[in-house]
């Protein structure tokens, strides 16, 4: 072979390993990349939930606890009240019709802000969106003109200005504090409580109320010609202050939650040697419709779903009307099957008789002409009738729902959306419906067993001359624990993986079992050491029994390799008669 064509070759070769290997990094990074977009890890993070402190219920968001103030408590937004005629008096924009001054005050701030300041309010509050009353409105005022306008907007107001109900709290509040020491039933902190639970408000809004009234009365305590309050007073008024913060903070937060970070090359090393098809272990052989789950997500994964999921509805909201396809494609069902069943021109019509005509009658059997126009016809009359029909009956059906309250459905599947509520996905993927924790260690117990029935993580021996350099006693110690030397540690130890995903609830056990013979010395130390201080940083080597230790984590290791989280594996170590490891869960 000549060298010039070697040299092509080599160079081809070298192409192709290295397109390959830009393929394989592409998909890396992407994968790595919507890992973390979907898991940003190693944070804490704060879980908030929005409390309506009037009756302790529960929000996921701002808008649900806004929806609930407005239908339970009677609060209405504050842009509200300032919808008056169709002339927006802030900005001096004409715009036709309530609906879009409406539209223009819910969206511009600055002006709803103003006329509130102003005084420019009303107490008629027009109906709100999504009401049917609102609907007439905008259809009887319609218009395309566009809007007019003659002044210019307002400069946004500096200091948000105070609702309603955020001034009537502060307000009594202040009134309790003023009439404190004539002839007190309860406790300043239990009345506090009290008004907190009695206004239909917000957090942040309770806490600007609290801090203006703190600064106000450090304030009059201050001056020596006021000082409203005796020494003893004061101090109860700051505690009571202080209390209430607590209360509403209290309420408000969950908890906090820390999502574990990976690093590309620890996830590019998972990915790599990932058995995709042990997370697919539900699949029955048979061809029935399964019961079970399709798959079942990793706890990690799954812990990640719900709280991403809001904001994955809200850019995946398809909407089809039901109307056009049933309703129109209904109707030219009907109609087609007028039109189009005809022989011979549109003068033949076979309905029932399959590809014979119709006869003229029983005893004339030529076939009856001219009747394409009346079948369409009669088709038309048939979609008329089955919508009155279907309407009727319906509409009997719904007015009658609608008449014992059983038409709408409840706040809290309103709030949770009726697709998780009500039909398939938790049984499809088995969100947060886990089976619960004893079945899952009473099914897990059952499969580890018959998993480890007469086998055993198995270890090779072996042996050293103290006249060896310290580097290779080292090595041959850490190979003397080393549980993935033998092939049949690999096969056993997937399995044990894959009955850990299957339950994601469960706790692997590892018990280091040894007779205390083993030597302790800085060797084993060292050996120990450099084997897991970076896998493992917070498992100090247990200088009792080095080596059961050592068989521990090694194992440990090879299950995170599985992509066990290591959080959900404990380490056991037991000095007796034998040596060997042995798993169990709980
Ligand atoms: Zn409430
Ligand atoms: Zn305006």
């Amino acid at each position: 072979m000549s060298p010039e064509r070697i040299k092509r070759r080599a160079r081809k070769r070298h192409q192709e390993d290295f397109v390959k290997y830009k393929v394989d990094e592409a998909t890396s990074v992407c994968l790595w990349t919507l890992y973390r977009t979907v898991n940003e890890g190693g944070k804490t993070e704060e879980v908030r939930r929005y409390k309506c402190f009037m009756c302790d219920k529960d929000f996921k968001n701002r808008a649900g606890l806004g929806a609930h103030h407005y239908k339970s408590h009677g609060r209405w937004a504050a842009y509200r009240q300032c919808v008056v005629g169709s002339i927006c008096r802030a900005c001096e924009t004409e715009f036709w019709s309530v609906a879009r001054l409406e539209d223009h005050l819910r969206a511009s701030h600055s002006c709803s802000q103003q006329l509130i300041k102003q005084g420019l309010c009303t107490k008629v509050i027009q109906p709100g969106y999504g009401s049917r009353r609102r609907r007439q409105v905008e259809i009887e005022q319609f218009t395309p003109a566009a809007p007019q306008r003659a002044g210019s907007a307002p400069a946004r107001l500096d200091e948000g200005h105070w609702s309603w109900w955020q001034q009537t709290f502060y307000q009594e509040v202040c009134q309790v504090l003023h009439v404190m020491g004539e002839e007190e039933e309860m406790p300043i902190s239990a009345q506090l409580f009290q008004l907190i639970r009695k206004h239909p408000l917000f957090e942040e809004e309770i806490r600007e109320a609290l801090d203006r009234i703190e600064a106000e009365a450090n304030a009059l305590q201050g001056d020596p010609d006021v000082q409203p309050w005796s020494e003893q007073q004061f101090r109860i008024v700051r505690e009571a202050v202080e209390l209430a913060r607590q209360f509403v903070s209290a309420a408000t937060t969950q908890g906090t939650v820390t999502t574990e970070a990976m690093t590309r090359q620890s996830f590019r090393d998972t990915v790599k040697d990932y058995d995709w098809q042990s997370v697919v272990h539900c699949c029955p052989d048979d061809y029935v419709t399964r019961s079970s789950s399709l798959f079942i997500l990793a706890e990690g994964w799954e812990a990640v779903w719900p709280a991403e999921r809001g904001e994955l509805l809200n850019i995946a909201v398809v909407k089809v009307d039901a109307s056009p396809v049933h309703g129109f494609c209904g109707v030219w069902g009907l109609l087609a099957a007028g039109l189009f069943d005809w022989g011979k021109g549109f003068d033949h019509y076979h309905a029932w008789n399959g590809f014979s005509c119709k006869p003229v009658s029983d005893t004339d059997s030529s076939c009856m002409t001219a009747i394409g126009g009346r079948a369409i016809a009669a088709q038309a009359i048939m979609a008329l009738v089955i919508i009155l029909w279907a309407g009727t009956l319906s509409g009997v059906a719904f007015f009658a729902l609608k008449m014992t309250g059983k038409l709408r459905i409840d706040e809290e599947t309103e709030e949770a959306g009726m697709d998780l509520k009500q039909h398939s996905p938790p049984k499809a993927y088995a969100i947060g419906q886990a089976p619960p924790k004893e079945k899952q260690l009473e099914q897990g117990k059952e499969e580890l067993e018959k998993v480890m029935t007469g086998k055993t993580v198995v270890f090779n021996d072996y042996s050293w001359s103290h006249s060896d350099s310290q580097e290779s006693i080292e090595k041959k110690m850490q190979q003397a624990w080393d549980a993935t030397e033998r092939e049949e540690n690999h096969v056993l130890l997937k399995e044990v993986a894959a009955i850990l995903k299957k339950y994601p609830s469960l706790t692997l056990r590892l018990k280091g079992i040894s007779s205390g013979r083993g030597q302790n010395n800085h060797i084993t130390e060292a050996a120990f050491t450099k084997d897991f201080e970076k896998d493992f940083p917070s498992e100090p080597l247990d200088k009792r029994e080095p080596y059961a230790h050592g068989r521990v984590l090694s194992i440990k290791r090879m299950l995170v390799k599985e992509g066990i989280k290591a959080d959900r594996m404990l380490s056991e170590i037991v000095v007796a008669s034998g040596s060997k490891v042995e798993m169990t869960v709980e």
